[in-house]
Formats: structure tokens, C-alpha cells, sequence
């Protein structure tokens, strides 16, 4: 599964609704640990709509500096 932050085939799911209703899935990368819901919004979960400032392009051993986290929203 391509991961929507880092845009590599290294994500896959992580868990499931634990009451086994299906209402959300949770998926990880592990390249660069970005953890995400399929009930996230477009703009988190869609990699064309999500801010080009956040997504993951260097590669994981280039990192001087933490990937910076988007602002939580209100
Ligand atoms: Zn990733």
C-alpha cells in the first residue's frame, strides 16, 4: 500500500475498529512512521490534495530535522 505522506509502497494496516463494526481502519508506513485513518479527511488522507509543505520527499537517513507536523485544526 502506498503511503500518502512519503509516497513509497511501505504502508499497510496497522488495526480495525476494535468493536469489529468497521467503522474506521488505521494504517502506518514504516519508512517514515506516518500513521493515518481512512476516515481522515481528503486533504490528510489524499496525497494530491494534502500541502506539498508536509509530505515526506527526503529519504529517511538525509534527516537533520524533523518533518514538521501540520497545526491542528479548531
Ligand atoms: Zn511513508
Amino acid at each position: 500500500m502506498k503511503c500518502v505522506r512519503c509516497l513509497h509502497d511501505t504502508a499497510g494496516l496497522l488495526t480495525k475498529a476494535p468493536d469489529g463494526s468497521g467503522a474506521w481502519e488505521m494504517y502506518a508506513c514504516s519508512r517514515c512512521n506516518f500513521t493515518w485513518r481512512n476516515t481522515e479527511e481528503d486533504d490528510v488522507i489524499k496525497p494530491e490534495l494534502r500541502d506539498k509543505d508536509y509530505q515526506f520527499t527526503q529519504e529517511p537517513e538525509d534527516l537533520q530535522i524533523l518533518v514538521p507536523v501540520p497545526p491542528l485544526k479548531k
